[in-house]
């Protein structure tokens, strides 16, 4: 090649270059980045992409099928193979390492040689009735050993015999109407309520001080029956025979119900059966509507109000007891179920970060299952395995993140969150050092409809931006993205023009890392619409009829839903662990806290002669609701100019980024909850699915016009203001420039 053309060559080549960084500028492709910070290396962004593109329905479903093949309950020798075998394939798949860790916890099983049952029985004791002792086999399945029958782990051992009462929900208001409204007294009753509305460790409990002696909970078909859709298997609706299965704790965090605040461990010292955390005092049963038709048709007593009847064809009556023509006749349960402690087994695996190996983004979701755990959980360990295997890829082409991943199949969520609370308890000080955020992943999938988000304030923005670059999985919505097709199918109305997010509750695995250490956490699922399907979860949870065959057929059958869900979850993880600025928005959370101070406060205010007499105020923690948003608005217009260059910089604010959900701890933790530790958000006391805000607070105000001694009752409400004001406060002053 000729000199003179050479040189052309190259002028040529910086006015291109020239033009094209001209250009960047004009299109914005250096422009300064809105929080969270999303705008990553080209390189980082590259590799998002494939990323998420690498995620395939086929392997999804591929996952799904392997793992749903035989029952595999917490404790039991096929759930520690199935462990066994996601060690194995999460080191084919690349991760750096993978261990097996294993705890040693208190379960609980049906006895074998004694099944549990419900009776009823006539003056001379026969048993005219007992209810059925396991579901019928779905087809396919006929060979299948190990299938535990319907049973409420946890209950207590015993025979009671006596008169039925209906509760409906057994929620707190239940209770409060039967007791206040109706005069109706159950003690020494066995109580009898529907499935649905709440977590059913919350019915037991208001049963247990309602003073029962027993509590049976069915599945009636007005909450657990769709219209228009057939029963399992011609549809995803419950079968008459079903039953949901399911713990009867109440832990309030407290994992192993035997080791407290501490893991469980061979030298770990263990508390008596009789002092261990959360047990029933009385026994439980779960039964399907075809045998609660039966305890249900004779009832006497009071008819219903309307809001307590359900779908059966019987009248709903409240009791005590059978009517006349039945008067003699008593149910009786018989009760069985032995605790036992027993090893469990998660499975971690790990992503070396590159830059910050001591920083941690995780991702966890639950492996046991009560039978086969078609929807739950494996649903959404299929996603964590493909999203794992996608990971590997990536490092294989060269890729690491900047922070560690570490990946989680917990052991033992049925039992009440005990793997994942033991190795949170495990591991405390590591992670509330070290933990930048928590990803749930259980069941990918309840409902066909659209995306699910729960999470913490400071990750919607994260989620927006993330949900924009993932396709819809509806046909006829090519195209389209998923955030535009959640947005139109559920809007957040009241709150502002985007798509809903909630507050995160419990009843799964985030639990110990969001409400005990303050490590900000978020979950995402496909779900159904909440306005046209009354039915509380989906109809078969907890059943046998949970297969793969029904995610198959009804559920998803491109795979495309769970393919969304894969990549809103690893999407999360990898922004959060490869990102350079953490992805977190201090901003969202002042917004949220104004729009919680704002609800306590016209709760109180229902109160208003209280609140004079007793001079309750809500200004401390309105003021400290607007320190904390000029503390984060300064903060993020602090991270507009760093320079990014500065690695120590750089740390110093991502640290306080990721402080940012520890500020809210309170050491002493929630009055009676000590492993309730966060102020602004913890488990409803009344629903352990339902997420409260300003608990405290909350709690103090309830029900507080019944209060025998109004005058503590309400310094209770101010001691919990103040409260809360310090934490808002403090959590603002780790906003401010360090010095
Ligand atoms: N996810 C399980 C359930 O809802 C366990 C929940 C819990 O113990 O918090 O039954
Ligand atoms: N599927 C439940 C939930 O995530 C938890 C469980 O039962 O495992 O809400
Ligand atoms: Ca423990
Ligand atoms: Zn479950
Ligand atoms: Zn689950």
């Amino acid at each position: 090649m000729r000199k003179e053309s050479r040189l052309l060559k190259w002028i040529y080549l910086i006015v291109v270059v020239t033009a094209l960084f001209l250009l960047g500028f004009a299109i914005g492709w250096f422009a300064k980045p809105t929080h969270p910070n999303t705008e990553n290396s080209s390189a980082s962004r590259k590799y998002l992409r494939e990323f998420l593109d690498e995620m395939q329905p086929n392997k999804i479903r591929e996952h799904l099928r392997k793992f749903t093949r035989l029952p595999h309950l917490a404790g039991t020798e096929q759930n520690l193979r199935y462990a066994e075998q996601i060690r194995d394939e999460w080191l084919e798949f690349g991760l750096d390492s993978v261990e097996m860790v294993p705890y040693d916890v208190l379960l609980s099983y049906p006895n074998k040689s004694q099944p549990n049952y419900i009776s009823i029985v006539d003056q001379l004791g026969n048993e005219v009735f007992n209810s059925s002792l396991a579901e019928p086999v779905p087809e396919g399945y006929e060979d299948t050993s190990n299938i535990v029958p319907p049973y409420s782990a946890f209950s207590a051992k015993g025979q009671p015999e006596g008169d039925l009462v209906y509760v409906n929900y057994g929620r707190t208001e239940d209770f409060f109407q039967l007791e206040r409204e109706m005069g109706i007294n159950v003690t020494e009753k066995i109580v009898i309520v529907r499935y649905g509305k709440i977590f059913r460790g919350n019915k037991v409990k208001n049963a247990m001080l309602a003073g029962a002696k027993g509590i049976i909970m069915f599945s009636d078909p007005a909450d657990y029956w769709a219209a228009g859709v057939q029963p399992y298997p011609a549809g995803w609706n419950l079968p008459g025979g079903g039953a949901q299965r399911g713990n009867v704790l109440n832990l309030n965090g407290a994992g192993d119900p035997l080791t407290p605040g501490y893991p469980a461990k061979d030298y770990t010292y263990r508390f008596s059966l009789e002092d261990g955390v959360g047990l029933p005092k009385i026994p439980v049963h779960p039964i399907g509507f075809h045998d609660a038709i039966h305890l249900l048709k004779n009832m006497g007593g009071q008819i219903p109000p309307n809001n307590w009847k359900g779908a059966l064809n019987v009248s709903y009556r409240i009791g005590p007891g059978f009517t006349d023509d039945f008067k003699s006749q008593k149910v009786r349960m018989n009760i069985n179920t032995d605790n036992k402690v027993t090893r469990i087994y998660n499975v971690i695996g790990r992503i070396r970060g590159a830059l910050e190996p001591d920083r941690y983004v995780i991702l966890g979701g639950h492996r046991d299952a009560w039978v086969f755990g078609g929807i739950d959980p494996m649903s959404g360990a299929a996603v964590v395995h493909e999203t794992v295997r996608s990971a590997g890829r990536l490092l294989s082409k060269g890729w690491r993140p900047r922070r560690t991943i570490v990946f989680a199949s917990w052991d033992a969520e049925e039992f009440g969150l005990l793997g994942s609370t033991e190795w949170a308890e495990d591991n405390a000080k590591l992670l509330q050092e070290r933990a930048v955020a928590y990803i749930n992943a259980d069941s990918a999938i309840e409902g066909m409809y659209t995306l699910r988000v729960d999470c913490t304030p400071s990750l919607h923005t994260l989620v927006y931006d993330l949900t924009k670059q993932i396709t819809s999985p509806e046909e006829g919505e090519e195209g389209v993205s998923l955030y535009e097709s959640w947005h139109k199918r559920d809007n957040w109305t009241n709150d502002r023009d985007a798509p809903r997010i909630s507050k995160l509750g419990s009843g799964s695995d985030f639990e110990a890392y969001f409400i005990r250490l303050g490590i900000a956490a978020g979950r995402a699922r496909y779900t159904k619409n909440k306005k046209t399907e009354r039915y509380s979860s989906y109809p078969v949870y907890h059943s046998v009829y949970e297969t793969f065959e029904i995610v198959e057929k009804f559920y998803d059958p491109t795979f495309k839903r769970l393919q969304a869900v894969a990549q809103v979850r690893g999407g999360l993880i990898f922004l959060l662990a490869d990102s350079q600025l953490l992805p977190l928005d201090a901003d969202q959370y002042a917004d949220s806290l104004r729009k919680y101070a704002h609800s306590i406060t016209q709760l109180a205010q229902t109160h208003p002669e209280e609140m004079k007499v007793y001079e309750v105020s809500f200004d401390s923690l309105f003021s400290a609701v607007e320190n904390f948003t000029v503390a984060a608005r300064d903060f993020h217009e602090r991270l507009q100019t760093l320079n990014r260059a500065d690695p120590l910089q750089v740390r110093v604010m991502n640290d306080q980024l990721m402080y940012l959900e520890r500020a809210f701890i309170d050491p002493l933790g929630l009055p009676g909850r000590p492993f309730y530790r966060h102020v602004i958000f913890a488990p409803s006391s009344h629903n352990k699915y339902a997420g409260m805000s300003f608990p405290g607070i909350y709690d103090a105000l309830f029900d507080i016009e019944h209060s025998a001694d109004p005058q503590k009752a309400w310094e209770e409400v101010k001691r919990q203001i103040s409260i809360a004001a310090f934490t808002v406060n403090a959590a603002a002053m780790t906003l401010t420039p360090p010095a």
